[in-house]
């Protein structure tokens, strides 16, 4: 009895595997007549057949005779383009934008919603894999990843920065340590680190090693002396930067710096760092240099000639603009990425926080444009400018939210980050391969993402215009595919019946 029991059980087991062994149809997609845009082939763009086989692409079959393989469910790719899934390299998932850490405990109904709209809204746009820069609220990402659609997402760990620096400044001395449990111990300032916290618990190694057992696949520092009314913060040496280099080495980790001025990124490439995680918008005693000064261009040359990965985060600054831009809020995407409950408290006397602390004296909103357009905006342009003219390793990033403001939403900042990065005299070659090949490269990614090759996991994005054609294309998706698995465009947006 017992012994039928189990030969039973087994038979059923076998049975329901051989079932779902040949259930192929569920794990097979044909995408036909589609144009392959991916970062091998840019030079000689072509039409061709895809397959897509349990997660990967199996095939990309260039005779248009090819036969549908058995089984496969055909997606009909007639005058659209296919391209690689789209990387972003920067962004933080745990803040939400527009609202101050303690305004979002106030609101849980409408954060939460925030939240679960979040993974869909980058797939919206077309980004399928993000690198979290700094986490600090893990179970924000835990939850991410846990989401029944999302990007593929890697961090960078807690991030470190130097005692009482930025970014830790923004916080009370009390209460600034325990979020930044990777701060670097500065001995200088042992009077102002509490006790509690030994210095060889926070040397470069130590919190390097504990970052690479979290998991992480970076590393993120700073060098920041402030702004506004945080000057003249501590900043670490060269000594600590060439420990945190070192031991980064060893474990494998890509090395990121917050870095938006010419001492910074100076800094930075003096210290052998692979991805400088900002443009440079700060030029310090060059500020007013209306051309780009040699010794800045100097430093640019090294940028190039040691292939250091370069975000110009242009958002960034437009984050901040945003405020004051009549039109930000009217764009049509917006309503498409942001729960509609969020998007009404924007527009209310609360929502614009944060434009009250842009600008402190009440200036007129048109000045305020006008004064970044002149200054940090004008100089970001010209380092872009520079960097394509040499054609950089740029690495696309977005800093989403860099700040809590309104004007840096998911998904569609990256898409207003191109736009931008366009306009600054990068070329549409140079923006797509950015946030394909070049991302999955400085991320040692390149054998599972970046271009449409077989073998590789198949995130995918279909798209109605050319991206070498012009930058809307990245506006015309019609259908992502995650890990193989494709979703329709229309039910990634926040109105969508799902
Ligand atoms: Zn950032």
């Amino acid at each position: 009895m017992k012994i039928s029991a189990i030969l039973l059980t087994l038979l059923f087991l076998v049975l329901a595997f051989a079932d779902s062994g040949s259930d192929q149809s569920a794990n097979r997609i044909w995408i036909t007549d589609v144009m392959v845009v991916s970062p091998e082939n840019l030079d000689h763009i072509e039409k061709a057949n895809v397959l897509i086989e349990d997660g990967r692409i199996a095939r990309v079959e260039r005779n248009q005779n090819a036969k549908t393989p058995a089984g496969a469910t055909v997606v009909d790719g007639k005058g659209q383009y296919l391209i690689p899934g789209l990387i972003d390299s920067h962004v933080h998932l745990a803040n939400v934008p527009g609202m101050s850490f303690d305004q979002s405990q106030g609101k849980q109904e409408m954060v939460e919603r925030y939240f679960k709209q979040l993974p869909l809204s980058y797939l919206y746009f077309g980004y399928t894999t993000l690198v979290d820069l700094a986490v600090f609220r893990p179970q924000v990402l835990a939850d991410f990843r846990q989401a029944p659609l999302h990007p593929d997402l890697y961090d960078c760990g807690g991030s470190l920065p130097f005692a009482n620096g930025y970014p830790m400044s923004f916080l009370p001395p009390a209460i600034r340590f325990k979020p930044f449990p990777n701060f670097l111990y500065d001995a200088k300032q042992a009077d102002r680190i509490p006790p509690e916290y030994k210095p060889e618990d926070h040397t470069p190694a130590a919190d390097v090693a504990r970052v690479k057992s979290s998991g992480a696949i970076c590393v993120k520092t700073y060098f920041e002396r402030g702004f506004a009314n945080d000057k003249n913060l501590p900043v670490m040496g060269p000594d600590v930067l060439a420990e945190i280099r070192k031991a980064a080495t060893q474990d494998g980790l890509v090395l990121m710096i917050h870095a938006n001025g010419f001492e910074a990124q100076k800094f930075g490439v003096d210290g052998n760092v692979d991805v400088i995680a900002h443009g440079m918008w700060h030029w310090g005693e060059l500020d007013k240099s209306t051309d780009l000064p040699d010794e800045i261009k100097r430093l640019l040359n090294q940028i190039v000639e040691k292939k250091i990965g370069y975000q110009p985060t242009m958002q960034v600054l437009y984050g901040e603009l945003a405020y004051f831009d009549p039109d930000y809020l009217k764009i049509e995407a917006i309503s498409k990425v942001t729960p509609k409950e969020l998007l009404e408290w924007f527009q209310s006397p609360e929502g614009k926080w944060f434009g009250n602390e842009v600008n402190e004296d009440g200036d007129p909103g048109a000045a305020i444009i006008n004064s970044y357009e002149h200054g940090p905006l004008r100089r970001v342009r010209q380092v872009v400018a520079y960097l394509a003219s040499k054609d950089a390793n740029f690495i696309f990033g977005t800093d989403t939210p860099s700040a809590p403001t309104y004007g840096n939403l998911p998904g569609l900042n990256g898409y207003l980050e191109m736009k931008q990065l366009q306009k600054a005299g990068m070329s549409l070659n140079q923006i797509f391969r950015a946030a394909t090949i070049n991302n999955a490269r400085e991320f040692r990614m390149e054998s599972q993402l970046g271009t449409i090759e077989p073998g590789k996991i198949a995130n995918l994005v279909l798209m109605k215009k050319s991206p070498l054609e012009s930058v809307d294309a990245y506006d015309s998706i019609t259908t992502v595919w995650v890990h193989g698995k494709a979703i329709l465009r229309e039910n990634l947006a926040i109105n969508s019946n799902r």
